[in-house]
């Protein structure tokens, strides 16, 4: 473990969002799953983009062109050293997770997806990482095939093996679930996807503001994520993948900058990465994710990681004494989401209530349908903690859902 700890009183100093009151409540803000509130560095950053920076990238011969191209490419950099990939031109920007999984389930579905091919996620995935495929699969007459989960909310890996055969194409497995917390073994699974020559794309929405990313060493084939979740700017996002797959694969969008000449009879593609940035990129988003990153490593991952990991232990404990209080998810390796229900209070309820004493959850399925079906359930209230959370707002929580199970019972 690093010796690096998180000083949360002045860090949540850097988030101005948060001083706020809502409802004349003080703000506690607990869907950091849905979204991440943004950091003073990155408000900045875009500010000075817009302010002093701004031009379109790439194709201008002028100064404040070639300023922002070279901040860019600075940015594309920091994503490879964060995320530890081999290659700069291994990482893509996109619009966020969503746009990043379409764009690989086109561009592979086009090359590699036949008739009775199949391709596997698991029962654990968020809709982004369930519909593209299940659409490709429509198309193609294709089969998905889907590994389950056991009632903690763990994968059941034996099924693994028993599911891949001569037809397997493609594993797209969540590394960390949204709904319930669940830590997958990634490595685990790229072992097994590789001992029989199918690659493996991690959806790394819920794990890249969480922990350390090492793509090689988790050895996936493509990683993806959004910056809006990684106290980054909305509307920006990555895809990692392996240099091998992208000069394989087609590009899925076109149009300008994704091209080396273009003529009426033909069009040849430029190089990687910018076979896959048809169109002006979102600059502004990829330096502001960049600038995101740059903070959360600033704060060390290891001491992210300890702090969150100390809420979630606290957390648990204190809404287990509540009586009639039901936690879905209880894996061993588990982040700091809490999907949870009180006996006899619909979830929307619970949020209403909590809302009106200042305090911001999720409910609902939380775009996890199958996930909720396999506990026979329509939904959940999901209080999900980051780095500028507190123990103090735990029990702030604890407190209102008493309140909450008072003026419902
Ligand atoms: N995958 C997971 C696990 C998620 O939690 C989310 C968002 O909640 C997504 C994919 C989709 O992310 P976005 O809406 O940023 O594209």
């Amino acid at each position: 473990m690093s010796e690096q700890s998180i000083d949360v009183p002045a860090l949540r100093k850097d988030f101005p969002i948060l001083d706020q009151y809502v409802h004349d409540k003080p703000l506690i803000y607990l869907d950091n799953a849905a979204t991440t509130q943004k950091p003073q560095v990155v408000i900045d950053r875009i500010n000075r983009i817009y302010t002093r920076e701004n031009s379109n990238i790439h194709r201008g011969v002028h100064y404040l062109s070639n300023q922002l191209t070279e901040k860019y490419e600075q940015a594309r950099q920091r994503v490879q050293r964060f995320i530890n990939a081999r290659h700069q031109h291994e990482v893509i920007f996109t619009n966020g997770t969503t746009h990043s999984i379409n764009a690989i389930a086109y561009a592979f579905g086009e090359k590699y997806i036949g008739p009775d091919d199949e391709i596997i996620i698991t029962e654990l995935e968020h809709h982004a990482n369930i519909v593209p495929w299940q659409v490709l699969c429509q198309g193609k007459g294709a089969r998905l095939r889907v590994i389950p989960f056991n009632d903690r909310g763990e994968l059941i890996m034996e099924e693994f093996e028993k599911h891949i055969n001569n037809r397997t194409r493609l594993i797209a497995v969540n590394h960390i679930s949204n709904s319930l917390g669940t830590i997958n073994d990634v490595k685990q699974i790229t072992d097994i996807a590789h001992r029989n020559d199918v690659p493996v794309l991690v959806d790394g929405a819920q794990s890249i503001q969480h922990q350390k990313i090492d793509v090689q060493q988790l050895d996936c084939d493509f990683y993806v994520f959004s910056g809006h979740k990684v106290y980054g700017p909305n509307g920006s996002g990555v895809l990692y993948g392996k240099e091998k797959w992208l000069e394989e694969l087609p590009p899925y969008q076109t149009g300008g900058e994704m091209i080396q000449k273009v003529t009426f009879e033909k069009t040849t593609y430029n190089e990687l990465p910018f076979k896959f940035e048809a169109g002006t990129p979102n600059y502004v988003g990829a330096i502001g994710t960049a600038e995101a990153l740059s903070y959360i490593e600033s704060l060390g991952l290891e001491a992210i990681e300890a702090h969150e990991n100390d809420l979630l232990q606290y957390a648990t404990s204190k809404l287990m004494e509540i009586p009639g209080m039901k936690i879905y998810g209880t894996a061993d390796r588990k982040i700091s989401v809490l999907s949870f229900l009180m006996e006899g209070i619909h979830h929307y309820d619970t949020g209403m209530v909590l809302d009106k004493m200042g305090i911001a959850v999720r409910t609902g399925h939380h775009c996890t349908e199958p996930l909720m079906d396999h506990f026979g359930i329509e939904g959940t209230v999901r209080a999900s903690l980051a780095i500028y959370n507190t123990r103090e707002e735990i029990d702030q929580l604890q407190q209102a859902l008493l309140k909450v199970k008072q003026m419902f019972s």
